[in-house]
């Protein structure tokens, strides 16, 4: 295709040629009538094909505004073909004729598609129109006075002939009225083919208004300097289409604010008007058509302001609109919540409308982010926010607090609620599909009611309860809907006091005590605070302890260390999983290193996360650490901990093969608690399988889950895998998970977690009474 720049140095060279071509002429005496209209002829090809190319090059209202001025030059390439027959072969042009017909077309197609030309902003193409005509109308009062009545006094009896004559320089009036507001109101991608057409335009009229003004006096034939004029014109609308052409290949511009030019343009000419007409003599404004123009133009400027107004009101709007908005998601924010929480907590006082708030975050929302990137992530919660308005059905109030923070407001109380919340649960049991990656996301869910029953309740209470309950779901890895009670206040003021020293802000989201927190947390994690505690797993036919796994803990300056489940959710969060898991090895191999060194090999199992075994890292870790201390493979055991298997499987399954290459045990962590699916077992490279607490609990009450556990623990001996049975607490369960073919036992009913130095204690008495 045919660059802009060539195509405009194309028509310049042309141009020089055809000016000389004029000067020759005339210089000769007798101008080159018949050359000269041939090549005005000819000139009109050329932009009528380069007009056709950009019409087919563009879409919609482009597609239209370059097809009409094609039209345009077509009636002008006419009007031209006309002119030339009757200059050859009557004596004198009749004037007027059908060849000003043609020539008309031109202005018209030209105006209709600078209306056509996209405007930026907001602004209505009404308020553009009537911008058009209070300019149009202004040029033309100026144009009356001054030039047209003396001209319409001085008249020849041929009326007809007259108005023609006036269509020319009327019609470029409007034309170049119209330009104008379009040119300052363009999106600066089309801006460059938008000014070539506006000059094409002045172009025209200059001649045109030359015309009419010889044409008056019957001095007007072809080879006339003004001829000058057409053909820039027709050189410049072609350059134009080639641009326009160009600038369509090109992106849009987003959003631009129109200029001031297009605020203040239509009064400057509605000024001058003014000023010349007043300074006419009586008579002169008492003519018809300045009459009928001020009308008009009274009309059109009140027109015009209420469109602005009207506009401005539109524009408000929208913005208070996207200021209660969440942009990502659509969803309300917290603004918005705030305020329909507020008004809903009024008519609970006022008509004894109980409503509930249901809290969600996801877990480990930040683990998609870092691995898949934030574009996923954003998909993510777009795709989340689409979920919870399903879940509301059009009523209530869904938000986006923050993150990956989330608030449904409900009219109706518990009932309602939790079934809201239920459905929710629903609602994230399919995975999310991301643009190739199959996800599972859990929420945790909180909800807290406000009955009639509390009146002094608070609205920021009522979201403090929300969250709460949401944070104790998000503790406990609580899948379902945990519905907020008061004890659940007085745990999170234990656990902060622990953290605080005092009672202070809850560790929910996003609130102060979350920072600090989070702040104290990193320090625990960098100075490697945190501390292993040892729970023996025995082996249950012969009854020797055959491992330990190594259970984390925070310990506090003063009280209890915080359990795991207290600071992993923050942990996971903020993405210091990897550091943790790095230190947990650390510690476990350096105990286990101790404990060799005493005399006593006991496998050291370490909990990992199941993102971390995605980090093809790992396995070389391992190993290194192992060989730092002389420590064989078996004296590590891995547990992955399986929450959340990103679909990341292929790179998951290589660092898994890479470590039972190496020698060390691999453990799927938690099994039948929810996530875990058979197919793990038979897909995943793995030694041993844990089953979980719940999974085992029911079985001396019900006989089916017994058979259950029995048939998951005749599967995973198929499958060639050691069953390890978690969170025995008591003597008949432990007899009965025996019966049942399970390999390993854990729980409080062999032993709770030690720390180290008494686990090697407990051990070496173990060995001292044996022996005796
Ligand atoms: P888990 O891997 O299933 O660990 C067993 C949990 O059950 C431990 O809780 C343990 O104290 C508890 N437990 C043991 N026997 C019994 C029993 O008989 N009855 C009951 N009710 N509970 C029992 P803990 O130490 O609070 O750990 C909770 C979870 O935190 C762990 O579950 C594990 O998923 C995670 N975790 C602990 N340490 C680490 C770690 O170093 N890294 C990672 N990624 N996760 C860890
Ligand atoms: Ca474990
Ligand atoms: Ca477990």
């Amino acid at each position: 295709m045919l660059k802009t720049s060539h195509v405009a140095v194309g028509a310049a060279t042309v141009f020089v040629a055809y000016v000389m071509l004029i000067l020759v002429g005339r210089a000769h005496g007798a101008p080159l009538t018949v050359i000269d209209d041939l090549v005005s002829i000819a000139l009109t090809i050329p932009a009528i094909v380069f007009c056709a190319i950009a019409a087919r090059s563009m879409r919609g209202r482009m597609r239209l505004a370059w097809l009409s001025i094609a039209i345009g030059l077509l009636g002008w390439g006419l009007g031209e073909v006309i002119w030339m027959h009757y200059e050859l072969h009557l004596p004198e042009v009749p004037f007027p004729s059908i060849a000003d017909a043609a020539y008309l077309v031109l202005p018209v197609g030209a105006c209709l598609a600078l209306l056509l030309f996209p405007v930026a902003g907001t602004q209505s193409r009404a308020r553009l129109l009537l911008d058009g005509v209070i300019v149009a109308l202004s040029l033309f009062l100026v144009s009356w006075v001054v030039i047209l009545h003396p001209l319409y006094l001085a008249e020849t009896p041929d009326r007809l002939g007259f108005a023609i004559s006036l269509a020319y320089p009327i019609s470029d009036i409007v034309l170049l009225t119209v330009a104008g507001v379009v040119l300052v109101r363009s999106s600066s991608d089309n801006r460059l083919s938008l000014t070539l057409l506006t000059a094409g335009v002045v172009c025209f009229a200059f001649s045109d208004s030359g015309f009419a003004y010889l044409t008056a006096g019957h001095r007007y034939a072809s080879g006339d300097i003004i001829d000058i004029g057409w053909a820039a014109g027709l050189l410049l609308i072609t350059v134009a289409a080639a641009a326009g052409r160009e600038g369509a290949e090109r992106q849009r511009d987003a959003f631009v604010l129109p200029g001031w030019a297009s605020v203040w343009l239509p009064y400057a000419p509605l000024l001058v008007a003014a000023f010349v007409v007043a300074a006419q003599p009586v008579p002169v404004l008492q003519t018809r058509p300045v009459i009928i123009a001020a009308v008009i133009l009274a009309v059109a400027v009140l027109a015009r302001q209420f469109l602005a107004v009207r506009e401005n009101r539109q524009l408000m709007a929208a913005v208070a609109d996207q200021a209660r908005h969440d942009p990502l998601t659509g969803l309300a924010n917290r603004a918005l919540f705030n305020e329909r929480l507020n008004h809903a907590m009024q008519l609970r006082i006022h008509e004894g409308l109980p409503l509930a708030i249901v809290s969600i975050d996801l877990n480990d929302f930040k683990l998609v982010n870092d691995n898949l990137g934030h574009l996923v992530g954003d998909d993510l919660l777009i795709g989340v926010g689409r979920r919870l308005r399903n879940c509301v059905r059009g009523s209530g109030t869904v938000a986006r607090l923050g993150g990956d923070e989330f608030s449904l407001l409900v009219a109706g109380g518990a009932d309602a609620a939790e079934r809201v919340g239920n459905r929710i649960v629903k609602a994230f049991e399919e995975p999310f599909q991301l643009s190739g990656h199959e996800l599972l996301m859990r929420p945790s869910i909180g909800v807290a009611v406000a009955d009639s029953d509390q009146p002094h309740l608070a609205a920021e209470e009522l979201l403090r309860r929300a969250d709460t309950a949401m944070y104790s779901a998000k503790r406990s890895r609580y899948r379902g809907v945990q519905v907020y009670n008061p004890d659940m206040r007085l745990l999170d003021d234990a656990a902060d006091a622990a953290v605080f020293g005092a009672a202070g802000d809850k560790p929910g989201v996003g609130g102060v005590g979350t920072v600090l927190l989070l702040g104290k947390l990193r320090q625990a994690v960098d100075r490697a605070e945190l501390t292993l505690v040892y729970q023996p797993k025995f082996d249950l036919r012969t009854t020797a302890m055959v491992g330990v796994e190594g259970l984390l803990r925070w310990p506090q300056p003063e009280g209890d260390a915080l359990a795991p489940e207290e600071f992993l959710p923050l942990v996971r969060r903020h993405g210091l999983m990897g550091s943790v898991t790095q230190m947990v090895i650390t510690r476990a191999l350096d105990d286990a290193l101790a404990w060799h060194r005493a005399g006593v090999d006991v496998p050291v199992a370490v909990n990992v996360f199941a993102p971390s075994i995605a980090n093809a890292g790992l396995p070389a870790i391992i190993a290194k650490e192992l060989s730092d201390r002389g420590l064989r493979p078996e004296a590590l055991e891995v547990e992955i901990t399986e929450d959340l298997f990103l679909d990341s499987t292929e790179r998951t399954r290589a660092v898994l093969e890479q470590l039972r290459h190496n020698g060390i045990r691999v453990a799927i962590d938690d099994f039948g608690s929810g996530y875990s699916a058979l197919s793990y077992l038979r897909d995943l490279p793995i030694d041993e399988v844990k089953l979980d607490r719940s999974f085992v609990a029911p079985i001396l009450t019900d006989a089916r889950a017994a058979a259950v556990v029995r048939a998951v623990v005749d599967l995973a001996h198929v499958l060639d895998l050691t069953v390890v049975v978690e969170g025995v607490e008591d003597a008949a369960t432990a007899a009965l998970v025996r019966e049942l073919g399970c390999d390993i036992g854990q729980g409080f009913y062999y032993g709770a977690p030690v720390p180290p130095e008494e686990l090697l204690r407990l051990v070496q008495s173990q060995a001292k009474g044996a022996s005796t």
